[in-house]
């Protein structure tokens, strides 16, 4: 009774009251909702990222670090995209069962084809994308790959549970198909429309849209526009059907409403991830309002 009582109050001093559940920490909400299909109540996630940040410059809390400490899987976007904050929030979490290089991290970015990966390192030029676009999220047709990755990471950590995880997954699959059948049929008609982008973080989207990018804001990925930047991005619109500016929720928004008065040219707030515009709280849900703030015209 007394060993009992012992190892109650040890699993209840360290948290682990379910050890059943795997704590499963992502880098991005968008991340977190897709464990959540796959995990279910097998698994208890966290976002260290919120949707209305940068997902470039995290500012940590200390909470992370505790979470990071409990940890029995982390999940990243990778790209180098959480490069400039994650690294020493691991070194102080010192977690040794989410090492790189150790089966309990996952580095989404290895599963997708990244786009505009650079031919030389452009980092020295202030580029935050030196590997290439990160944003892969923004593809739906993405989606199904990361899904299937978050899956077999669950039952490689967690095997006793791999049914779950993979009939888990195939139900997400069956219902992901079918919304992105919806979201394709509802993008057809903007196919190549000439768009504006602050960051090129909506390069996957405009992609599987078939939008035609002519411009972007900041004149190099993580560089604030000066002003012969936009003088030449009005010549670019003085000699285009510019149709859209699309704005994330986290840049100064001065630049695009400016553009948009003067030129005429509808802004449009983009949501980058889960949470960072209402009615967005889960995979499904983003998409969704993506697509309908793209079609509301
Ligand atoms: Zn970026």
């Amino acid at each position: 009774m007394k060993n009992i009582m012992i190892v109650l109050i040890s699993l209840i001093l360290t948290g682990s009251v379910f050890p059943d559940e795997l704590n499963v920490v992502t880098t991005y909400p968008y991340i977190a909702s897709i464990v959540e299909q796959i995990g279910k109540d097998k698994v208890n996630v966290f976002a260290l990222a919120n949707g209305e940040w940068d997902p470039h410059t995290i500012i940590p809390k200390p909470s992370f670090i505790a979470k990071l400490r409990k940890a029995d899987i982390l999940i990243l976007n990778g790209a180098q995209l959480e490069i400039g904050w994650l690294p020493p929030l691991m070194r102080q979490a010192n977690n040794s069962k989410i090492q790189v290089g150790t089966p309990g991290i996952l580095d989404l970015s290895k599963y997708v084809e990244l786009i505009e990966v650079p031919t030389a390192i452009s980092r020295a030029q202030g580029d935050v994308h030196p590997d290439g676009n990160p944003h892969f999220h923004l593809d739906f047709k993405n989606i199904p790959k990361i899904s299937t990755a978050i899956a077999h990471k669950l039952l490689e950590i967690d095997p006793v549970n791999k049914a779950t995880y993979e009939q888990n997954n195939n139900a997400f699959l069956e219902k992901f198909y079918q919304k992105e059948k919806e979201w394709t049929a509802a993008l057809e008609k903007l196919r190549g429309t000439k768009v504006i982008e602050y960051h090129k973080i909506y390069d996957y989207l405009l992609q599987r849209v078939g939008f035609q990018l002519v411009g972007t804001i900041e004149p190099v990925p993580g560089i604030s526009p000066t002003s012969r930047h936009i003088e030449s991005l009005e010549k670019i619109i003085s000699s285009n059907d510019v149709k859209y500016i699309l704005q994330d929720v986290y840049h100064p928004d001065d630049a695009s409403k400016y553009l948009s008065s003067k030129h005429k040219i509808k802004m449009i707030i983009i949501p980058h991830d889960i949470g960072s515009v209402s009615n967005t709280n889960n995979i499904f849900e983003f998409f969704d309002e993506i697509v309908r703030r793209l079609i509301d015209d």
